[in-house]
């Protein structure tokens, strides 16, 4: 399965929860802070499965997850509403 995150990098306070808990590493901090100072998570998506681990460990809950699959992008969580790895909607 593939995957892919966002992060909201502008909310992100640069805790560390997503690259410690993700399963592929594909999550690092930056060298480069955000508006409000702090150095936010960022990823290149690199081997990201979807499984949705770092989305449901954000405090800021700012990660969304893409899954991809028989050609269609599902969006597995969305920031600030529904944290739990279920599947809420079709992406176009
Ligand atoms: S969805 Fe899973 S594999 Fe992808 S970045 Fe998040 S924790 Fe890592
Ligand atoms: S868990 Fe959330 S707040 Fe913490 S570094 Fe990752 S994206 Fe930022």
């Amino acid at each position: 399965m593939a995957g892919k995150i966002v992060i909201n990098s502008e909310r992100c306070k640069g805790c560390g929860l997503c690259v410690v808990v993700c399963p592929r590493k594909t999550i690092v901090i930056s060298g480069i802070s955000n508006k409000n100072g702090y150095f936010p998570a960022q990823t290149d998506n690199g081997d990201c499965t979807g499984c949705a681990a770092c989305a449901v460990v954000c405090p800021e809950a700012i990660i969304e997850v893409l899954r991809e699959g028989s050609g269609r992008v599902i969006v597995a969580i969305e920031p600030g509403k529904e944290k739990k790895p279920t599947l809420t909607k079709e992406k176009a």
